[in-house]
């Protein structure tokens, strides 16, 4: 079964918040939805959460729920449909509240939701709406608001980004309406939370205090869009759990020529210290409004998975784009033929990988790779021991076997790591393995002889989520029990005996092609391996056949005098 390693995060909004299109997106790839804080009321975000998790229940299919806070994002507010901004026009900006006193400017005025727009603002500062697309100059201030001049006009939208690259803005990095958000998003049991302009650990750390003292255990991204933030990024890693390289904001702050080379560099940084990390913005933007990307767009979806990148991001294609599904298969599409060119493995040099758990982690993914394993399947309690096996990046695919949900919708981000809940294991070890051996078998369609490598926690230290063992397994229907005439084929001469057990045989004939004497023999038919009773007076008994058996299905007895 082909298993997609970097995953799909989706932005949900008008275009995608049935649970209808919610099944359709997770059907085509959607690994993680996001719901933006900046646009809508609770009460929408609370269905939509909800349309979420029904639409997970109804494909089978564990989705994780990304609450991006808003930061503080200075937009434009509610503004008229079509409203012009003609190059060389003359604007007026400042509170939506203040509007009322200025009917003079009445039809020139535009409402921001930021109330220190006009006092950090200066003569002369450049204003930028819409992710840099339209452009203005502060000219005047004029009491409570500022007069513009456009230079790049276009037209300007509600709830438009503002951003303001010649001023030091003073608003905090974690307003007033995210604490509102976050408190909202957390009664409704959500997995990430996504801060946005961070500009220093002190912004996450404020954030991350304030969830240890609820006592809520949820992951903060932080979003690098502030050229501050770019700066600092050394000490955020310290403290934050994931990055989003926010590369809308970043790109009008910084300028777009310098994001590829900052997407590169924390890319690569953030694989070294084992931190998942989000690639977002304008990953397929033309889908928007076409059915398919442009040659660049899928260039740069590609090039973010060569880069490292745990994850790719969707906004406006999936939120109110015509396309919301096509974007999520086409970016599925896109990763798919991209992972076919493997990149190397990250040199994790400030890791210290001598911990028990780490060292287990790396030992599965080696072990895994020089077996030819199908599956590793790691047991897991909280997530964690999943992120150091995803940030080896290991080729076999990982499935998390967690009886935890949240646990379970955590993995969905982490590069190559599938969720697998078991309702309950047993302690013991054969009753482990039946629990989740046996359903391995089944969901992930592994056949007899297949191999999967099995990491636990068992001991008085070490247990559920906390590794101390690995262990290879082969799949097999039954036990092997010589003699039992359906399941073996065996022929006898005066010096041996050979038997091919069939309950284990995984045909894939590598007795075949090593045998020069012809004992073994494929049938064209059934592709099934049998034991050709007529030559096994031929056979040396150099036991190459029984070496090249991934399963241990053949077995050579000598017999002696
Ligand atoms: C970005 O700026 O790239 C981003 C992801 O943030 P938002 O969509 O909230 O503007």
């Amino acid at each position: 079964m082909k298993v997609r390693r970097a995953k799909i995060v989706g932005t949900l909004g008008p275009a995608s918040n049935t649970v209808e299109m919610i099944e359709k997106l997770i059907h085509a790839g959607l690994n993680v939805a996001r719901v933006n804080m900046s646009h809508g009321t609770h009460e929408g975000h609370a269905k939509l959460i909800a349309n979420i998790r029904q639409a997970s229940k109804n494909t089978n299919r564990e989705i994780a729920i990304l609450i991006d806070l808003q930061g503080p994002k200075i937009r434009t507010d509610k503004l008229p449909d079509g409203l012009k901004l003609e190059n060389g026009s003359t604007w007026v900006i400042g509170q939506s509240k203040h509007a009322k006193d200025y009917p003079e400017y009445k039809d020139c005025y535009i409402p921001t939701i930021y109330d220190k727009l006009v006092d950090d603002c200066h003569d002369g500062a450049r204003i930028l709406f819409d992710d840099g697309k339209l452009i203005a100059k502060a000219v005047e201030r004029d009491r409570d608001v500022y007069k513009i001049e456009v230079s790049v006009g276009g037209e300007l939208k509600s709830n438009k980004g503002i951003n303001l690259p010649d001023c030091d803005v003073s608003a905090p990095a974690f307003t007033e309406k995210d604490r509102e958000d976050l408190m909202f998003a957390l009664k409704h049991d959500i997995d990430y939370v996504a801060l946005s302009f961070v500009r220093r650990k002190e912004d996450i750390m404020e954030v991350k205090s304030l969830l240890h003292r609820l006592k809520a255990n949820i992951p903060i991204i932080s979003k690098i869009e502030k050229p501050q933030a770019v700066d600092n990024l050394e000490e955020i890693l310290d403290v934050t759990d994931v990055i989003m390289v926010a590369r809308g904001d970043m790109g009008v702050e910084v300028g777009n020529h310098l994001v590829p080379s900052i997407q590169k560099d924390m890319i690569e940084r953030c694989n070294e210290r084992m931190i998942p990390v989000i690639t977002a913005t304008q990953m397929l933007e033309s889908m928007t409004d076409a059915p398919t990307p442009t040659r660049a767009e899928a260039s740069d979806v590609a090039n973010a998975i060569w880069d490292g990148t745990d994850a790719v991001m969707l906004s406006g294609e999936s939120a109110s784009g015509m396309y919301p599904v096509e974007s999520v298969q086409m970016m599925n599409d896109i990763i798919f033929e991209a992972e076919k060119k493997p990149k190397e493995r990250p040199l994790l040099r400030h890791q210290d990988l001598s911990s028990v758990n780490s060292a287990l982690m790396v030992a599965s993914s080696m072990v895994a790779e020089k077996v030819d394993a199908k599956r590793i399947l790691a047991l897991t309690e909280g997530g964690n021991s999943c992120l150091k096996v995803s940030m080896f990046r290991p080729q076999t695919p990982v499935a998390a076997v967690t009886s935890s949900l949240r646990a379970a919708r955590r993995v969905c981000l982490f590069w190559g790591v599938y969720p697998f809940i078991v309702n309950e294991y047993p302690e013991d070890t054969p009753g482990y393995q039946r629990a989740v051996i046996d359903e391995a078998k089944s969901r992930m369609k592994l056949y007899n002889g297949d191999k999967i490598v099995l990491t636990r926690g068992d001991g008085k230290f070490f247990s559920k989520g906390n590794s101390n063992s690995v262990k290879v397994d082969i799949i097999k229907d039954s036990p092997k029990v010589l003699g039992s005439s359906e399941v073996i084929e065996d022929a006898t001469d005066e010096k041996k005996s050979i038997h091919l057990d069939h309950s284990v045989c995984a045909t894939c004939q590598n007795c075949v092609s090593i045998c020069p004497h012809d004992i073994w023999q494929s049938d064209p038919k059934t592709k099934m391996t049998h034991l050709n009773a007529d030559n096994v007076g031929r056979c040396s008994m150099d036991m190459e056949c029984v070496r090249t058996c991934p399963t241990g299905a053949i077995e050579i007895i000598p017999k002696f005098d």
